[in-house]
């Protein structure tokens, strides 16, 4: 727990387990309702001198928080692999897009701006101001148990808010690890809060605690939903990045060998617990054969193993569950009719919680794969005839998150881009994400946006004034 500036502990504690081997990571102490409410007290009592502080005042101390997150990464990275299982290179990279957003809302701190519109009366002055909106609650998932932390608190700070957070369970000491370079960085107490624990107390603190003026939340749309309803008792803002279910479609047209090569980078980076994982391959059923054996040939290849060994491409599941639920799922698309080309089972002889890499054919829309969200290193091809067709069954879902498309030709990609019913679309790209750009989705898949310009105003109030004078101004 950090709050106030103040390491804290409680006489709780939790055990952290490396899904890689099983064994323990560390411990950590964890708190609940209590703890929370003391760190939203601070972070209150820390809005007043933080938010007064000018824009570059913020951005530097922000600045030199991801200086520390940069100088740290190696320890950082280690901690990421040995409490949720990526191998170390993407943890590596992880920590470096973690420094990124907080360095790129460090620099647009000082580039908040207001408005001056034109007024009807000449007596009239009219603006639009741009104030902090207080103080946030932030609750973070395991699967980039560093980068959330920056993308929610960076423009949160950035814009003058305060805050207190909670991680995933799973991943506390990545946020103690963040939290130790927010205080070597120069981040003044109770500015950013840390509260580990108990989910649901946490969670009901924030969401009836009428000192916390927005919610912001990455996780699951079922928790996004009940934080939702929670948030409408005080008439809190939310933000929430929610579930997905991408899909990835092949047109005849494209560089199957580059299309296969993306798939591997969006289906079993993360061992698939992404939120913009591919969940739904569509392929032309012109050339299904040929690009399903180029995509099980690419995964043949990858080394499965403990991330912390160099040459590993793909980790473990995080936990007993999610292993479980991706068993089940392959389960019920081979026994309704689903064939395995590679992978499709547990990998028995590694100790933690670990899944072959796999590619299905013959997968079809009502099996459960084609609905629910997998969270793990499955690929689920299914064919289409026509662009019409395709567009349809890519949109046939509750979820809006990101679809991407591979076609060489620009018009249909063009097309792609306006028809594909989601909050992110990239065409010819399978990793449209940047620091500056919005990220986020329609649909259940959320509401709000984080990174950019847009990520930031998701922490401030527009403020309207009007004043009236005496005279004509001009
Ligand atoms: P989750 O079960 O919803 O948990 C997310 C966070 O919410 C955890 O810290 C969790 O703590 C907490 N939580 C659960 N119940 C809560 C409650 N009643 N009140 C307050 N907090 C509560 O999701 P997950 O399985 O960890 O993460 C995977 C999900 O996140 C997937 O659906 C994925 O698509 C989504 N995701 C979305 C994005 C995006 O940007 N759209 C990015 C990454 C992940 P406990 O674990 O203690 O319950």
């Amino acid at each position: 727990m950090y709050i106030n500036g103040k390491w804290l502990e409680t006489d709780k504690t939790e055990t952290i387990i490396n899904p890689a081997t099983k064994e323990e990571t560390g411990v950590v102490f964890v708190g609940g309702e209590k703890e929370a409410e003391e760190a939203i007290q601070a972070a209150q009592h820390a809005f007043k001198s933080w938010s007064a502080l000018s824009g570059n005042e913020r951005g530097k101390i922000l600045i030199n928080v991801a200086k520390e997150l940069v100088n740290k990464q190696n320890e950082i990275a280690e901690t990421i692999t040995k409490e949720m299982g990526k191998p170390i290179t993407d943890a590596r990279r992880e920590v470096t897009s973690a420094a990124a957003y907080l360095e790129w809302y460090g620099e647009e701190a000082k580039r908040v701006y207001g408005e001056v519109l034109p007024a009807l009366d000449t007596k009239k002055q009219l603006m639009v101001l741009r104030q902090p909106i207080g103080v946030v609650g932030a609750i973070t998932p395991w699967n980039f148990p560093v980068s959330m932390i920056t993308r929610k608190l960076g423009p949160a700070l950035a814009a003058g808010c305060t805050g207190v957070l909670k991680p995933a369970p799973s991943t506390p000491m990545c946020a103690m690890e963040v939290f130790k370079c927010f205080e070597s960085g120069g981040l003044p107490a109770g500015v950013a809060n840390l509260v580990v624990g108990e989910a649901e107390a946490i969670g009901k603190e924030m969401t009836s605690n009428p000192i916390v003026k927005k919610i912001t939340f990455t996780g699951s749309t079922n928790v996004g939903k009940l934080l939702m309803r929670n948030a409408a008792e005080h008439v809190q803002k939310v933000s929430m990045e929610l579930g997905g279910h991408a899909p990835f479609i092949v047109f005849e047209d494209a560089d199957l060998d580059d299309a296969a090569s993306s798939v591997i980078g969006t289906k079993f980076r993360n061992s698939g617990q992404t939120c913009i994982s591919t969940n739904r391959i569509y392929v032309h059923a012109s050339i299904k054969n040929e690009f399903s054996e180029r995509l099980a040939k690419k995964v043949r290849e990858l080394k499965v193993g403990n991330g912390m060994e160099k040459d590993t491409d793909m980790g473990p599941l995080v936990n007993l569950s999610a292993l479980e639920k991706v068993e089940d799922q392959v389960k019920k698309a081979t026994e309704a009719g689903a064939t395995v080309v590679t992978g499709g089972t547990r990998l028995d002889n590694e100790e933690g919680y670990f899944y072959a890499p796999t590619v299905l054919v013959d997968t079809t829309d009502a099996m459960s794969i084609a609905k629910e969200e997998t969270f793990g290193p499955v690929a689920p091809i299914f064919t289409f005839n026509t662009e019409e067709e395709v567009v349809e069954r890519a949109n046939d879902t509750q979820y809006g998150l990101m679809g991407y498309c591979f076609t060489n030709d620009l018009s249909r990609g063009m097309r792609m881009m306006h028809q594909l019913d989601y909050g992110m679309v990239g065409i010819n790209d399978p990793a449209p994400v940047a620091p500056h750009a919005p990220f986020g989705g329609v649909k259940e898949s959320g509401i709000g946006r984080e990174g950019g310009t847009i990520g930031l105003h998701e922490f401030m109030e527009e403020k309207f004034v009007s004043i009236r004078t005496s005279t004509n101004l001009f």
